[in-house]
């Protein structure tokens, strides 16, 4: 499963050329980054690298350009981390070519250069042997601290790892110790808590889960389709009718492992999922939800249900919000699940949350200090959990 990889402490990196993959895919506002977690988990390569007197250019991508795109530069990118290290980055105009072969060549020990977005090359995302070539051409070592993208086989993923020899940054053997282990080896009772808004987007992980862990909680509103197919009225919530069988043989899988599948037994129920619907929300149980509303949120027996299991659980995994958690009314459900995590964490249960919106509403919450583990990785912390191998983490040696 989560065999361990080459590490970058591992690496000879003192006064080598070194090509170090990140996740830079920041989100801008008004030509700066609005939000630098992203460059903040990298840090700790560019630090280790640094300290060891290696000479450093960080190649990412950032949106997805067709072909060169002035308001996809990474110039911001370099600004922000230019800040961060409190010494300038430079940005090269370019990915691959004479001038970075130039710049490269002339960083001194612990220099970092900052490489423009990857992506204004098509042949990035289609993996192409001469662009690989070309982006390896400078340098004598290769990491990919780029987990976010692991699960994409593009030239600086998969690509460049082939032809350098490569490690794995800090960030991303972290992300692949902490997600794999809960495949490998979780302490048991090990719950699984899997919310978000469709179950077509998440089969294969609600299957993958539905094995490993002793109990699975489903909310959110995939939970619809579950209460649908169990023959509950669901009146006009988001639901997919046509995900109703794979909603059963979640439920016939989790009784043929002897495992525990949680669905909510009550509910909050509104007009609409928008916040003008919010003052008309009220909570039912789920087998009596009106023609005329749509499930929003858990209700408060669900979520003491819920937090039994936590409490019993030695191992946690979330992914997906339990409710619409954008309209502040529909969020109590998302924002309690997220406490007692927190407080899991604190009695020594290891916690892990993984995916885009559940990771946004914990940061939001402010408790993902508090949580065992936070993936910066949304589609590559699922594929990791379906128990897929991703290209990204596969091309570097194992330990
Ligand atoms: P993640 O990014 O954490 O994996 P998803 O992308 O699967 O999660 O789903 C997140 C979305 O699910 C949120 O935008 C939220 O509003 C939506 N959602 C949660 N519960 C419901 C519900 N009952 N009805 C409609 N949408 C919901
Ligand atoms: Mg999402």
């Amino acid at each position: 499963m989560s065999v361990k990889k080459r590490s970058v402490r591992e690496a000879q990196s003192s006064g080598k050329h070194v090509l170090v993959r990140v996740d830079f895919n920041v989100p801008l506002r008004e030509g700066a980054v609005a939000d630098d977690s992203r460059i903040r988990a990298a840090l700790p390569t560019i630090a280790l690298l640094r300290e060891r007197g290696a000479r450093i250019a960080l190649v990412s991508h950032l949106g997805r350009p067709k072909g060169a795109d002035a308001s996809l530069t990474l110039a911001p990118v370099a600004r922000r981390l230019g800040e961060i290290l409190g010494r300038p980055v430079a940005l090269a105009a370019d990915s691959v070519g004479d001038d970075v072969a130039t710049r490269v060549a002339a960083l001194g020990d612990g220099e970092v250069l900052l490489l423009e977005n990857v992506r204004f090359h098509a042949e990035e995302e289609e993996n192409d042997a001469a662009f690989t070539q070309a982006l390896a051409k400078p340098f004598d070592l290769y990491v990919n601290d780029a987990f976010g993208t692991a699960h994409r086989a593009h030239a600086s993923t998969a690509g460049v790892a082939r032809l350098l020899p490569a490690y794995a940054g800090l960030l991303l053997e972290r992300e692949v110790s902490s997600l794999g282990g809960l495949l490998d080896s979780p302490a048991r009772p090990f719950l699984a808590i899997v919310g978000g808004a469709k179950v077509s987007s998440k089969i294969d992980v609600l299957k993958a889960l539905v094995n490993r862990a002793d109990t699975l909680a489903i909310g959110g509103g995939m939970a619809n389709t579950f209460l649908a197919a169990t023959g509950h009225p669901i009146g006009r919530s988001l639901a997919e009718r046509d995900r109703m069988a794979d909603a059963e043989a979640i439920l016939a899988a989790g009784e043929k492992a002897g495992h525990t599948v949680l669905l909510p037994t009550d509910v909050v129920v509104a007009p609409g999922i928008d916040a003008s619907a919010a003052v008309r929300a009220k909570t039912v149980a789920a087998g009596g939800v009106p023609a005329d509303v749509a499930i929003v949120d858990i209700g408060p027996r669900t979520i003491a249900a819920y937090a039994r299991s936590i409490g019993a659980a030695k191992t946690v995994f979330w992914n997906g919000p339990l409710g619409v958690f954008e309209v502040a009314a529909f969020a109590a459900g998302t924002r309690r699940i997220a406490e007692l995590l927190a407080e899991a964490t604190g009695r020594g249960a290891t916690t892990v949350v993984g995916g885009g919106e559940s990771v946004q509403a914990v940061e939001e919450a402010g408790l993902a200090s508090r949580m065992t583990h936070v993936s910066t990785g949304g589609g590559a912390s699922l594929e990791l959990i379906e128990g897929r191998t991703l290209p990204g983490v596969a091309a570097i040696p194992d330990a």
